[in-house]
């Protein structure tokens, strides 16, 4: 939980600076919304259902439903477009068990979506701007490289195929004026719309699908959205389904997978780790432990009664990135004596010094 919240700190920071404003919409929704949304004719078989007050409701398995209905509570304007809306959604999907993997596929997961409804003029503009925050958050924060994939129309297909040739074209023209390189993947499009994919790539080289773009005109024209135009007259809004992380459930998992463990400063489960060296030096440890929570650290005392050697070897194997040691020399002086989990150990430090060194990590939060 410590990853996957400082994770969301972080991925609400960024949207925000972003001009995305968040939303959260329900887990089970009317049966007759799913009708209308096709999930009930192209999905139904890895949904669940319930029944409330005997009449037929289901577990969503995407927010975009429920995004739509947010949509049509106001009365929306050109003047409005580009609008963003992210929801950090729970969904539930029916998956084989023999198909269930840990973290990486799992029935129930966070999908970090976002609904955006532009003009037809500015979906260009949209969609570089979500494959440029793709490219900061994989490459720049987390240091991945991938490829991208244009997947186009499949056979269960919804609406027209004129709609899609215009949604293909749209997709190809965002990937080609950023200058993205792209494979095409025919036939492996959404059922309401042609998507582009981003597969990251792991340290051993191992690839994971992630972030997902697709342009969708088919669920405007089913939940008939419209905007006021410059004209006075309704249009319709162009949509755009996206996730970065995918599911931050299996984000997690190729995380630690990706850094065996040894995650960054800034989202290391424990940041630092006192070690105590004798019972005599508990208390100064506890103080220490309770002003590094003061500066926002996520610091843990280890005072198990076991060798020294030993819990400096243990908190290494956790790959903790920073461990102190406290006896009498560093009771008596105020002083802290550092190691580094790569770098083994840095020496005696003041408290001040140590403040510098953690404020000099790199840290996407504190951009
Ligand atoms: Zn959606």
């Amino acid at each position: 939980m410590a990853v996957i919240n400082t994770l969301l700190d972080f991925w609400r920071k960024e949207h925000q600076r972003r001009g995305y404003e968040e939303i959260r919409t329900p887990l089970i929704l009317d049966r007759a919304l799913w009708i209308q949304s096709g999930h009930w004719d192209h999905y139904k078989e890895n949904m669940y259902f319930t029944e409330i007050d005997e009449a037929p409701f289901a577990v969503k398995p995407m927010n975009c439903p429920g995004g739509m209905l947010v949509y049509k509570t106001h009365l929306r304007s050109y003047r409005d477009m580009p609008l963003r809306m992210a929801e950090l959604g729970i969904v539930h999907r029916h998956e084989r068990s023999g198909a269930l993997h840990g973290l990486m596929r799992v029935r129930c997961f966070t999908q970090d979506d976002a609904h955006l409804y532009c003009r037809p003029d500015q979906v260009r503009q949209e969609v570089m701007g979500i494959m440029d925050l793709c490219d900061y958050i994989y490459k720049d924060v987390f240091g991945f490289t991938y490829h991208v994939e244009l997947s186009t129309r499949p056979e269960n297909s919804m609406g027209e195929p004129e709609q899609w040739d215009a949604a293909e074209s749209a997709l190809k023209e965002a990937l080609e004026s950023s200058g993205t390189k792209y494979r095409v993947n025919e036939g492996d499009g959404a059922f309401y719309g042609p998507k582009i994919d981003f597969h990251l790539e792991d340290c051993i080289g191992r690839t994971w699908q992630c972030g997902t773009i697709q342009l969708d005109f088919q669920m405007p024209e089913r939940f008939d959205l419209t905007y006021v135009g410059e004209d006075g007259k309704e249009h319709r809004p162009v949509m755009l389904h996206r996730t970065v992380l995918g599911s931050v459930e299996r984000f997690l998992g190729i995380l630690i997978e990706n850094y065996a463990g040894a995650f960054p400063f800034w989202i290391a489960p424990v940041q630092v780790k006192l070690i105590p060296i004798a019972e005599a030096h508990q208390q100064y440890v506890h103080e220490l432990a309770s002003v590094f929570r003061e500066w926002g650290l996520r610091a843990s005392v280890d005072e198990r009664d076991e060798k020294l050697g030993k819990r400096i070897r243990d908190a290494q194997l956790e790959k903790v990135p920073y461990m102190i040691v406290i006896g009498d020399k560093e009771a008596e002086t105020k002083s802290l004596s550092v190691r580094e989990r790569a770098k083994g150990d840095l020496g005696s430090m003041t408290l001040d010094e140590f403040h510098a060194l953690c404020d000099a990590e790199p840290n996407p939060l504190k951009k």
